[in-house]
């Protein structure tokens, strides 16, 4: 299977709108990589998966002709189905795309517009459920907890070898963490702060995540090659150079950047 990061920002991407912090602004100048909201294309030998339809799905996908042979959805943050709005009529006017959901997702599609009459039109098929065959692989969904406004929120596991978990509240609500990530060959994990300190002003109870330094305190020893995925906008791991960058290398894990290959 080959995996491609089709973005790997947090939800509001960078730089993100209306922000004027330094790593938004230096990726305005062109000094550092821009990124788009969180998403992988997995490609099975004989189908292609998107995890995550991001609102930045239409220059994610441009260059690939087709639509995806299934879409699997982790949650109903704004970063991670708005895609969607791209599979109807007004634009590629998809025909029956399965959408691999959880009950509580495919609730939440089908009682709001636009959402809902996509389904209705049948431009996207919801399967739901916690375990779907097919396109060559497995894919199990496996229950996350992260705050639960819209829907329940899961991470996706391709073939027990490719795990993506772009958002979670902490490790320690997920006495799995450890046991999942160290069965996957490559884990695809949330990484959406490195401290605390990045968001003065913010109450970080309303928006939990856990801290880099954490995940790699509990995982580091793992034999799973880790990718560190859905960076804020203020996470230091969005500069290359960054000393938080180098401490990731030293410890044998990769920052994902938008078209990284793996
Ligand atoms: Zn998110
Ligand atoms: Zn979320």
């Amino acid at each position: 299977m080959r995996v491609t990061v089709l973005g790997s920002a947090q939800d509001g991407g960078l730089p993100q709108s209306g922000s004027a912090h330094p790593i938004d602004e230096a990726v305005r100048r062109g000094d550092l990589p821009a990124r788009t909201a969180s998403s992988l294309v997995v490609e099975t030998p004989n189908a292609r998966l998107l995890l995550d339809a991001s609102p930045d799905l239409r220059s994610q996908w441009a260059d690939r002709s087709g639509m995806p042979d299934a879409v699997v959805l982790t949650h109903g943050h704004i970063g991670h189905y708005t895609g969607l709005v791209h599979f109807g009529k007004e634009a590629a006017n998809a025909a029956g795309v399965p959408l691999l959901v959880t009950p509580s997702m495919a609730a939440f599609l089908r009682s709001h517009e636009p959402w809902r009459s996509l389904v209705v039109a049948g431009h996207v098929e919801l399967r739901v459920g916690f375990e779907h065959e097919g396109w060559g692989t497995t894919v199990r969904l496996l229950t996350v907890p992260h705050r639960a406004e819209h829907t329940d929120t899961v991470a996706v596991s391709v073939g027990g070898e490719i795990l993506y978990l772009p958002d979670i509240d902490s490790w320690e609500q997920w006495p799995l963490a450890r046991e999942v990530v160290g069965a996957h060959a490559v884990a695809f994990l949330d990484a959406t702060f490195w401290s605390p300190d990045e968001i003065p002003g913010r109450d970080l109870s309303e928006i939990p995540h856990p801290f880099v330094p954490d995940t790699l305190e509990r995982f580091g020893d793992l034999d799973t090659r880790v990718v560190l995925t859905h960076l804020n906008h203020t996470n230091p791991l969005c500069d290359p150079g960054s000393p938080q960058a180098a401490e990731v290398a030293a410890a044998g894990w990769t920052v994902a950047y938008d078209g990284m290959r793996v």
